[in-house]
């Protein structure tokens, strides 16, 4: 499963929230699905739980991209194919959130 910064994001701050205690009295497994994005309500907890890993570890293993040249000359991304200005510079693809493998 890809996830977007956006929904990277979102977790971190959802997690970051969470380790103040701000989810004292809620069941663990729910506050940490909720975080990354699995829906809890009407599944069985194995469920919730096995989506859960799976999320965390889509989470953790950031993708990798590099930079192509596209049809038109401009530089790309590998993987989802924008074409920033600023990718040159960048440490990751701002649409994809791919971290840039340079080969220098
Ligand atoms: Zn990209």
């Amino acid at each position: 499963m890809r996830i977007s910064d956006d929904e990277r994001k979102r977790a971190v701050a959802e997690l970051r929230e969470a380790s103040t205690g701000a989810y004292r009295h809620v069941d663990s497994l729910d506050v940490i699905a909720n975080s990354i994005g699995v829906e809890v309500d009407g599944k069985f907890s194995h469920e919730v739980e096995n989506e859960t890993y799976a999320a965390l570890a889509d989470l953790i293993d950031r993708p990798t991209c590099h930079l192509v040249e596209d049809e038109d000359g401009r530089t790309a991304c590998s993987e989802c194919g924008c074409t920033a200005l600023y990718l040159l510079d960048a440490t990751y693809c701002p649409d994809c959130g791919s971290i840039i493998e340079r080969p220098w």
